[in-house]
């Protein structure tokens, strides 16, 4: 339960991270040329950058992580506040330190309160989770841009007159992406 709700949340966030990474470069990136590679639009970097502003939309989500350790903390209050243990909510003996059952200390946990650890792992989670988003989306992009520049020589293959193609955006990326024959240079040049 606990490890699913993490895991959850670093999946959320980073999903959050890679589409608005893919969404916005693919806008941005008009056409590209093929088999020799330029491409017409913004670099991923100031893209990337554009995200991690976004993140701050979505960075509630990353409190969620401590939402297993804050049902545990009011579980354990409210189980020993009835005389029972926080633990294992085994019924209690009087004047007893430990559960006669599993053995835990009986000490009430302290009360949640917002701390600096839990800002600090928020922050590290947001940023950790942004890096993997962007880093993948960069990947997503560049994978889907070869795919493009193929589709042109494959076309070319068969009719070379064809000096460009339009390609759509594979999701999460939008619009069309233009793809234009542009031959290597010839290596004695
Ligand atoms: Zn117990």
């Amino acid at each position: 339960m606990n490890l699913t709700v993490r895991l959850a949340t670093v999946f959320l966030l980073t999903l959050f991270s890679f589409m608005s990474f893919v969404g916005i470069r693919s806008m941005f990136v008009s056409s590209i040329t093929a088999p020799e590679k330029t491409s017409v639009g913004l670099e991923p970097v100031p893209v990337a950058v554009v995200c991690l502003i976004l993140m701050l939309l979505v960075c509630w989500v990353a409190f969620v992580w401590e939402l297993p350790s804050v049902l545990a903390n009011l579980r354990a209050r409210r189980r020993l506040a009835r005389g029972r243990c926080g633990q294992c909510d085994y019924p209690l003996e009087t004047d007893c330190t430990r559960c006669t059952e599993c053995g835990c200390e009986l000490v009430p946990p302290r009360p949640l309160e917002l701390s600096l650890q839990w800002v600090e792992r928020a922050v590290l989670l947001l940023v950790g989770c942004w890096l993997l988003g962007v880093s993948v989306g960069e990947g997503w992009i560049q994978l889907d841009q070869r795919d493009a520049s193929i589709r042109l020589i494959e076309s070319r293959a068969v009719d070379p007159e064809v000096d460009q193609i339009t390609w759509d955006r594979r999701w999460p990326g939008i619009g069309e992406l233009r793809v234009r024959w542009r031959p290597l240079p010839d290596a004695g040049e």
